[in-house]
C-alpha cells in the first residue's frame, strides 16, 4: 500500500525524525575514555522529565517491564508485603510479576474504567497500624482503559496516614507526556520505557529513584544480578554502564531529551492534554463513551467503548487492512469491546486528525451508527478555536 502507515497505538511511539537520525551511528567503543560524556549529561537531563533534583535517573538495556522488577528486587525483600489496586492490563501484570517474585500481594479490585481509589487506599493504610505494607504499586496511567489515576493524591492518603511504604508508580505511558513530579509527589521508584512518551524504539528501561529507595539497595535480600542497582550506581558514578551499553538507544535518548526539554515540560502536558480533548470531543460526537469514568480520562490514550452489537476487533482490523493505519486493541476483559487511539508522543492536530478520520471510516464500514464528519468536525473546531 502507498503511503505510510499511520501509527496510533499508545507505544510504541512515532520516532521523529531527528530521533531516528541520531541513533544511525556507526557502533562505538563503550569503554572509551569520551563515552561518560554521552552517558553522564543523559543520566542527569533524564531528572528534568521525571522532575527530581533529589533522585537518580538510570536507564537498562530492558524495557517497562524489567523496571517494574528493578523496583521490586532491589528495595524489597521476599515475602514482604504489597499493596495494589488492580483496574487493568498492566497493573495486572505488575501484580502478577509481584506474586511470582514471592511478594504477599494485596490486591484491591476497582472497576476497570477507574483508578486508584484515594479513601479506600486512605483508610486501608490508617488500619495498618504495624506498618506491614512496604509499597504501594501504582499504575500512574493504565493505558488499557486509559486511565489516568492521582499520584500527587496518593501521596496525600499516604502522608494522612502518616505510612511510610515506599510509593512505586508505574508511569510508562505517562512520563514525558503528562504530569509526573516524582518529588513533590514523593514518588520512591518512578519506572518508564523507551517506547512511550520517550518517542524512541522500545530497548530501554528509563528509571528514577529516591534516596530512600537507593539505600535500601543496600539490605534488600531478592536474588537479582543484571537487574541490580549497585552495579549501575557503581559503573554510572564514573560514566560506564556495568554491561555493553545500548549506544544507538542512548544517541537517540539524548536527542529526544533535547526536544523535550526544548519543548518544555509544562508546554508537552498542555500539547497532550489538548490532543487528547480534541478525540474526546470527536467521541463525544459520534455519541459513544470512553472505557474511563469521569475524571480518569487519560490525556494519553482514549479507550473508546464499541456498541454491544459491535466488536471493537472489526474497526481496528478494517482501519489496519483498508486504511493503514494502527490502532490499539482491547486487552483481556474489555477485549472486542473497546479500541484505543493512542496520542501521546511525536503528535499533532493535523497527526491526530487522521487517526479521527481513520477511525471515522472505519467505523462507518462496519455499521456503525454514526454521522460521517461528525467526530472530525468536532475535533477540527475544538483545534481550530484552541490553536496559538
Ligand atoms: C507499555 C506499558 C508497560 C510495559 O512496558 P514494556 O516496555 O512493554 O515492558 C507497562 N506499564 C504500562 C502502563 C505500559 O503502558
Amino acid at each position: 500500500m502507498a503511503g505510510r502507515n499511520h501509527l496510533f497505538i499508545p507505544g510504541p511511539t512515532n520516532t521523529p525524525h531527528e530521533v531516528l537520525s541520531a541513533m544511525h551511528v556507526p557502533m562505538e567503543d563503550h569503554r572509551s575514555p569520551i563515552f561518560p560524556k554521552l552517558l553522564k549529561p543523559v543520566l542527569e537531563d533524564l531528572k528534568k522529565i521525571f522532575r527530581t533534583e533529589t533522585g537518580q535517573a538510570f536507564i537498562f538495556p530492558a524495557t517497562g517491564t524489567a523496571g517494574w522488577e528493578v523496583a521490586i528486587t532491589n528495595t524489597l525483600n521476599p515475602g514482604d508485603k504489597v499493596l495494589i489496586y488492580r483496574f487493568g492490563q498492566f497493573s495486572h501484570l505488575w501484580m502478577n510479576m509481584a506474586e511470582r517474585l514471592g511478594l504477599d500481594v494485596e490486591m484491591h479490585e476497582v472497576e476497570w474504567g477507574k483508578g486508584i481509589p484515594l479513601d479506600d487506599l486512605e483508610t486501608r493504610l490508617k488500619v495498618d497500624s504495624s506498618h506491614e505494607i512496604k509499597a504501594i504499586l501504582a499504575t500512574h496511567n493504565e493505558t488499557s482503559t486509559g486511565v489516568t489515576s492521582d499520584i500527587g493524591g496518593v501521596r496525600k492518603a499516604m502522608d494522612a496516614a502518616s505510612h511510610p511504604a515506599l510509593l512505586f508508580v508505574d508511569g510508562v505511558s505517562s512520563i514525558a507526556s503528562i504530569e509526573f513530579l516524582m518529588d513533590d509527589w514523593g514518588v520512591d521508584s518512578a519506572i518508564s520505557g523507551s517506547q512511550k512518551g520517550f518517542m524512541l524504539p522500545a530497548g530501554l528501561a528509563i528509571l528514577a529513584f529516591s534516596q530512600k529507595a537507593l539505600k535500601l539497595t543496600e539490605t534488600a535480600t531478592f536474588p537479582r544480578c543484571f537487574l541490580d542497582l549497585k552495579d549501575q550506581m557503581a559503573q554510572n558514578a564514573l560514566g560506564y554502564t556495568p554491561y555493553t551499553a545500548a549506544t544507538p538507544m542512548i544517541h537517540g535518548l539524548k536527542k529526544s531529551l533535547e526536544l523535550l526539554l526544548e519543548e518544555g515540560m509544562e508546554n508537552i502536558y498542555t500539547r497532550h492534554a489538548r490532543l487528547a480533548e480534541g478525540v474526546r470531543r470527536a467521541i463525544a460526537a459520534w455519541g459513544l463513551d470512553l472505557c474511563a469514568q469521569p475524571g480518569f480520562e487519560s490525556d494519553t490514550v482514549s479507550a473508546i467503548v464499541v456498541p454491544e452489537d459491535k466488536d471493537a476487533k472489526d474497526v481496528i482490523s478494517t482501519a489496519f487492512n483498508k486504511y493503514n493505519i494502527s490502532l490499539g486493541a482491547g486487552l483481556t476483559e474489555v477485549a472486542g469491546k473497546v479500541f484505543r487511539i493512542g496520542h501521546i508522543g511525536d503528535m499533532n492536530d493535523v497527526s491526530l486528525l487522521g487517526a479521527i478520520a481513520g477511525v471515522e471510516m472505519a467505523m462507518l464500514d462496519n455499521g456503525f451508527d454514526i454521522t460521517p464528519g461528525s467526530g472530525v468536525a468536532a475535533a477540527i473546531e475544538y483545534y481550530r478555536s484552541t490553536a496559538k
